[in-house]
């Protein structure tokens, strides 16, 4: 069985902090995410009894990428892209079962409220109570196949959720199709399932793809899946809670603003409306919530995927590409890459590719491999003794870019392409010491401060 609970059971004790009192919901998961952020902290939290509600809560299970090595399956984080390009390569196919716990209570009609759920204010600005947490299930309107994804939720009412499909992904070419025929797009909203689902749900892969097939090919086993009670979609079995609904063709409401991962309230939204049908649940259910904005967990569950994608399209065309990170600090909107370099002009064509592999991207730097793309002060230093900006750097004005970026002009930014790389003229060499020397410094530091 591979469920959230199975893998909450499986997390070691010190890596989950307990609240056995009651807490208010609103705003403090999100509080006490970001204070643990500030000292370094990612554990997992798990609030008992939150006030007013009958289920227990957990967010932050994303937050650091030891942890989602462990969650792909990976031995550790250095391994991920290698385990993640494995499943992209080895998909399984989920299967069909008769029933499953995510049916055990079921409410459709009258009897829906999702409002019973412990759905959370997160940020300042945010319009309402919002679900960040909901793997979006819906099938492309012509063939079939299977999509996943993230997209915001506004709770509006008992049966009601304003729905903002700005990431423009496969999702929103599925409801164009089905609007333009007038019907309505169904879809189940998947809450608390394996975090490997989660991972999947987050993956750049071609329309043709069903996520669940990737989360099978983490999993090293199919997904089971049950079918919907009132609309025809597939979810896990093994989930803790479904709102099965459309999306309308043919409604526009205000939604938001909410706190995006830019780390901005944005009111920028496709303004569309979920309507509920059924919810179905366990008979105790595990609510997770997804702490939005630029915290880690936000941040990652969007990037780890794309990352481990990126990189590879990037290496099967430049095998001297050695690392890719999208850094926290650039939101999903910086890109640093170790190259090996072994010709002049390589790294422009690096750059270049990865703006057209990634459109979210506005600035890309490339550094040499001695250097770290994982210390931004390393990256600071190659930009500061190896770059120099009228012959090193390109720009390309008004590229298609993601909206949410509050600088963007007309759903457009520039890209910035920085060389950071040793020239061919290069005249030093970096300082460095005799290896016994550190040995010696070492062992006397030791003898005097062990
Ligand atoms: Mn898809």
């Amino acid at each position: 069985m591979a469920s959230l609970r199975t893998f909450l059971d499986s997390l070691p004790d010190e890596e989950i902090l307990r609240f056995e009192e009651p807490i208010e919901l609103d705003y403090t998961p999100t509080a006490l995410v970001l204070e643990l952020e500030k000292q370094q902290k990612f554990p997992v939290l798990r609030f008992e009894s939150p006030n007013g509600y009958d289920m227990p809560v957990v967010a932050n299970l994303f937050a650091n990428r030891d942890r989602i090595a462990r969650i792909a399956g990976a031995p550790d984080a250095a391994s991920f892209n290698e385990t993640w390009l494995r499943a992209e390569n080895n998909p399984i196919p989920p299967r069909m079962v008769e029933s499953g716990p995510v049916q055990e209570v079921v409410f459709t009609g009258d009897d829906v409220d999702v409002q019973t759920l412990p759905i959370s204010r997160h940020f300042k600005a945010d319009a309402g109570r919002y679900i960040g947490s909901g793997i979006l299930v819906c099938k492309d309107p012509d063939t079939g196949v299977r999509n996943l994804s993230f997209q915001r939720l506004q709770m509006k009412g008992r049966n009601r959720f304003g729905a903002s499909l700005h990431s423009r992904g496969h999702i929103w070419d599925h409801w164009l199709r089905a609007q333009k025929r007038g019907k309505n797009l169904e879809v189940a909203v998947v809450i608390g399932a394996h975090p490997a689902i989660y991972l999947a749900a987050g993956a750049k892969v071609a329309m043709e793809v069903d996520e669940f097939d990737i989360a099978g090919g983490l999993l090293g086993k199919p997904v089971d899946l049950v079918k919907c009670q009132t609309i025809d979609i597939e979810v896990p079995a093994e989930a803790e809670i479904v709102i099965e609904g459309e999306l309308l063709a043919d409604v526009a409401e205000d939604e938001g603003p909410y706190g995006e991962y830019t780390g901005y309230s944005t009111f920028r939204s496709t303004r569309n409306v979920f309507v509920v049908k059924a919810v179905t649940r366990r008979a105790k259910p595990i609510y997770f919530d997804l702490i939005p904005g630029n915290s880690s967990e936000h941040l990652l569950l969007g990037r780890c995927a794309k990352e481990a994608h990126v990189f590879e399209r990037l290496r099967e065309v430049i095998p001297d590409v050695k690392a890719l990170n999208y850094p926290k600090s650039g939101t999903h909107f910086h890109a640093y890459v170790s190259l090996e370099k072994r010709a002049e002009g390589q790294a422009r064509h690096a750059l270049m590719l990865l703006f057209g592999l990634d459109a979210y991207l506005k600035l890309a730097i490339v550094v040499d491999e001695d250097i770290d793309i994982y210390n931004e002060e390393d990256i600071l230093f190659a930009l500061a003794t190896r770059f120099q900006a009228d012959t090193d750097l390109f720009v390309v004005p008004k590229v298609f870019c993601n909206r949410l970026d509050p600088s963007a002009v007309d759903g457009m930014s520039a890209k910035m392409g920085i060389d950071a790389t040793i020239s061919k003229d290069f005249d030093a060499d970096r300082i460095a010491l005799p290896p016994e020397a550190i040995e010696r410094a070492k062992a006397a530091l030791e003898k005097l401060m062990p």
